[in-house]
């Protein structure tokens, strides 16, 4: 089972918009009170926290029950995601002295961002799916009251059937109010079944996503439109005004909008390409790059721009539409994946140096020629083979390594040939030779 949400509009009355608003305020302030008790108190467990607010948040705010209960799930779930994705605190508070290893030992969390009044979480107990009238129940402050959705076939075909049980009822923050309600459904996945194949998809700027089997997907205009929007965000920022305050999350959401839509795109793409050749997808392990990648020295927009990187984004949805496909999903350590020879497994001799310039990759050791991140996206399947087909034993063995997909054709690859010789070759179960140096994985 997968659970996605289905996006729908919801029709709402004038009269009931003030209900509305007055709820999702409630919700918000509820919201910012329990962050504060678990901030001072560093409580952040459900039941713990659950004790310590829902009396005083009850009284303060006026909401359901339900509705607190929620507001502490969202607070925690919060926090949690931010500790997910910046697992070694945030970066905005790194001060230059600090060494990774100081950072490692205090995590911080950064949750300081206040909850705004767009959104409120719904349970079973507070929120209803009505098929036969394609209207859904909503408790408010007020009461339960029933909406009206606008909704297309696309909606009415994953709600078929379905009883959810929890959903997010949200308020556009354009010039005209819309109101729409996220349904969580669970929709069946197809079974993973084992697979030779592996499509491996190297990330990057100039182009997000290449794929072993050859395709890629500019990321020329996203870079455009982000630089376009950075210059006026950097104009607009100047004025401190309201009304440009108010621009300026208007046009941070345009941005926002068009990465998720191209994001959604390319998965899509890449999980039907997994499909159709019955691969697994392979990615590069990115979870740290950006905290690596501003230690560096760098130009303030060379750090806006991979600060920017939605590829977790990309990842995320391609790994949900691959569950629903039946498609198996591995994440590989990325060390080396650009400057390694996809044929012979060679890597440059000499330090700092490498194979690879911009957009052409050329082998010093066996002459092979190809697109730079193709050849790095050779490098992930292979990789993401060896989990793929044995978990057991790390590294890549040669004899699958030459059935990699692709479509490049390769000569079959027996540890003989010149290729393999002067690396370490650490035989790993039956006939089969790892052949990336062992220092490869201790990088990743
Ligand atoms: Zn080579």
């Amino acid at each position: 089972m997968q659970t996605i949400s289905v996006k729908c509009k919801v029709i709402v009355p004038i009269e009931l918009q003030v209900e509305i608003d007055r709820t999702l305020q409630g919700f918000a302030d509820a919201c910012n009170q329990i962050l504060e008790v678990a901030k001072r108190e560093k409580c952040w467990n459900t039941t713990k926290l659950h004790h310590k607010v829902y009396k005083p948040v009850r009284e303060s705010t006026g909401l359901k029950a339900n509705h607190v209960c929620q507001a502490i799930r969202r607070v925690i779930g919060n926090a949690k995601a931010v500790k997910q994705i910046h697992p070694s605190g945030s970066t905005l508070c790194q001060t230059p002295s600090e060494t990774l290893r100081e950072r490692r030992k205090a995590p911080r969390r950064q949750v300081s961002h206040k909850f705004r009044p767009t959104s409120i979480s719904l349970d079973v107990r507070t929120f209803q799916y009505i098929e036969e009238s394609q209207t859904v129940g909503v408790t408010l402050m007020c009461g339960r009251v029933k909406f009206k959705m606008s909704i297309g076939g696309y909606q009415i075909a994953l709600l078929r059937g379905q009883k959810p049980t929890s959903a997010t009822f949200c308020k556009s923050r354009g010039k005209v109010c819309d109101y729409y309600i996220n349904i969580c459904v669970d929709i069946p996945t197809d079974p993973t079944g084992k697979t030779p194949r592996v499509i491996g998809v190297d990330l990057g700027r100039r182009d997000i996503a290449t794929t072993s089997t050859g395709k890629s997907w500019s990321g020329g205009k996203i870079q455009n439109t982000r630089d376009r929007y950075s210059k006026v965000r950097a104009n607009i920022q100047s004025k401190r005004t309201r009304s440009s305050r108010r621009l300026m999350r208007r046009l941070s959401g345009r941005e926002q909008r068009f990465q998720k839509w191209l994001n959604h795109n390319i998965s899509k793409q890449i999980v039907f390409d997994a499909k159709s050749n019955n691969a697994a997808i392979a990615f590069e392990d990115l979870t740290n790059i950006r905290e690596s990648l501003n230690q560096k020295p760098r130009s303030k927009t060379e750090r806006r721009r991979t600060n920017n990187w939605a590829f977790y984004q990309l990842r995320i949805f391609t790994q949900y539409k691959a569950n629903i496909a039946g498609i198996p999903v591995v994440l590989v350590a990325p060390a080396y994946t650009s400057q390694t020879c996809s044929r012979c497994h060679h890597v440059h001799p000499v330090k700092g140096k490498s194979y690879r310039s911009g957009k052409s990759f050329k082998c010093g050791h066996c002459g092979f020629e190809h697109d730079a991140d193709i050849n790095a996206a050779l490098n992930i399947a292979a990789l993401g083979l060896s989990f793929v087909s044995q978990p057991e034993s790390p590294g890549i063995s040669c004899q699958l390594v030459s059935h990699c997909v692709a479509g490049v054709p390769r000569k079959l690859c027996h540890g003989d040939t010149p290729c393999c010789q002067d690396l370490p070759v650490v035989a790993s179960g039956e006939g089969q030779l790892n052949l990336f140096p062992t220092s490869f994985f201790e990088l990743g």
